[in-house]
């Protein structure tokens, strides 16, 4: 055989070799790999509060690709990929701080666009939050700054509202400059951040005039978004009653409700003032924003009493109220679940309630096809204290702990390891597409025979 023939004839033999491997090794993976099945994660058993679908009952939720698949009264185990018991649990959308101040790292002292801001993973999905809005630390001209910072590098959902002033929250001597207020280049920043921005803030003003309002207003209208209004000081050229029934739209937001600062409680009757009731009439939503100075049990509790509850149950997040009165966002509603609100109308206040009142539907619920942000809550039994800004105190025995956080689908927070098997238990076969349900390593395929300083996290 001459080498040309000999070379000829090995390679056919190697094609028909290797097309025969090729087929064997095929029809092989077609039996060795069935198909997934239909959901990669299941919450099972758990007491589903879900305000915007009326769900208040025992459900199931499965969980795929990063969205709800379906929530049903039984879904079958061997229908998910990974099943966790939460019976005795509450199941709610991820919950939504509608006021935090989170533009931190800045290097900046004595500004909420750096030191007095907090980094948001640090305060988020230990709560059950998934989502924040910023209330203004940013304007038009340093939110991109903000946002390279910040909320691009957060595994929280952070939106922002836009501060009137374009320089942002760094003090009085931006805040009270009326002419660092542009409504045109708020709103056009606005504009070209729809998925972010989500509302135009003011806040802190002290000065007679109505600019701040006026020029947020004009902002607000432009980029179809709310305003939300910290009224600062109280003054007579300015009063609460006009604020609410002549220059806020209906949709915008009265935020720090029960601070007492600026005339929100009638001095008789110790509820609502008229203000306040013809803002409600309407439109104008109110929101908790509790933080350092901005809450009072002398206010809160007759106007509860009265029916005057809010409408977003929120933090105002920052540097003093994340240790004072406030603490979180669970806190601020087991405060006010002690004095008359409803489990259900306080987990509405977080989820759908802040959703709607900046416009955005799609997060807030637990309805087919959104994206997965979900709380698993404990309603604990005991005895509480609750304090105020003037360091009074209402008793409380329910408190409101998060025990499980899902952020697009993947568990971001487990207080109790209640997803983990233990240690020694069998490897569970499904472990090898943990990532599909958690963000938090597997054990390994063979723990005994792995280099523990290849695989540790750091
Ligand atoms: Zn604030």
């Amino acid at each position: 055989m001459d080498w040309g023939l000999m070379m000829k004839t090995f390679r056919r033999k190697t094609i028909v070799h290797c097309c025969a491997v090729l087929s064997i090794l095929t029809a092989s993976n077609a039996f060795a790999q069935p198909a997934l099945p239909a959901y990669d994660l299941l919450l099972r058993g758990g007491h589903v509060i879900d305000d915007k679908n009326h769900i208040d009952s025992v459900m199931d939720v499965a969980i795929k690709d990063g969205k709800i698949a379906k929530v049903a009264t039984h879904i079958p185990s061997t229908d998910a990929l990974k099943t966790i018991d939460a019976k005795g649990l509450y199941v709610t959308p991820g919950l939504i701080d509608l006021h935090v101040h989170v533009y931190n790292g800045t290097g900046e002292r004595n500004s909420y666009a750096g030191d007095n801001s907090v980094p948001p993973d640090g305060f988020t999905f230990r709560v059950g939050v998934t989502t924040v809005v910023d209330a203004g630390c940013s304007g038009w001209k340093n939110f991109e700054d903000f946002k390279e910072r910040i909320i691009d590098r957060s595994k929280t959902r952070v939106l922002a509202m836009l501060n009137i002033v374009g320089s942002g929250m760094r003090g009085d001597k931006y805040e009270q400059n009326i002419a660092d207020m542009d409504g045109e280049a708020t709103a056009q920043l606005a504009l070209k951040y729809p998925q972010t921005v989500v509302g135009i803030k003011t806040a802190h003003f002290g000065g007679p005039e109505w600019t701040p309002v006026e020029q947020a207003v004009i902002a607000g209208t432009k980029a179809n978004i709310p305003v939300m209004v910290d009224f600062g000081v109280d003054r007579p050229t300015r009063p609460l009653y006009d604020l609410l029934t002549k220059k806020l739209r209906p949709g915008d937001i009265y935020t720090h409700m029960y601070s007492g600062l600026r005339q929100e409680q009638d001095p008789t009757t110790l509820g609502p003032s008229k203000a306040f009731i013809e803002g409600r009439k309407r439109g104008v939503y109110f929101d908790a924003g509790t933080g350092g100075g901005s809450f009072k049990w002398s206010l809160a509790v007759p106007m509860v009493k009265d029916g005057f509850i809010p409408d977003s149950l929120s933090t105002d997040l920052h540097i003093s109220s994340m240790n004072g009165a406030t603490k979180d966002e669970l806190n601020v509603a087991s405060k006010m679940m002690a004095i008359g609100l409803s489990l259900k109308e306080a987990v509405a206040e977080m989820t759908s309630h802040p959703a709607h009142e900046i416009k955005r539907e799609d997060l807030g619920n637990l309805s087919e096809g959104s994206v997965a942000d979900v709380a698993v809550l404990r309603l604990e039994k005991g005895h509480y204290g609750f304090t105020d800004m003037q360091n009074t105190r209402v008793d409380g025995t329910e408190k409101l702990v998060a025990e499980l956080t899902i952020k697009d689908g993947k568990i971001v927070y487990d207080l109790n390891g209640m997803e983990a098997l233990l240690w020694n238990a069998p490897l569970d076969p499904n472990a090898k597409y943990a990532s599909r349900w958690t963000t938090f390593a597997p054990r390994p395929p063979d723990s005994h025979n792995t280099n523990p300083t290849a695989t540790l996290p750091h």
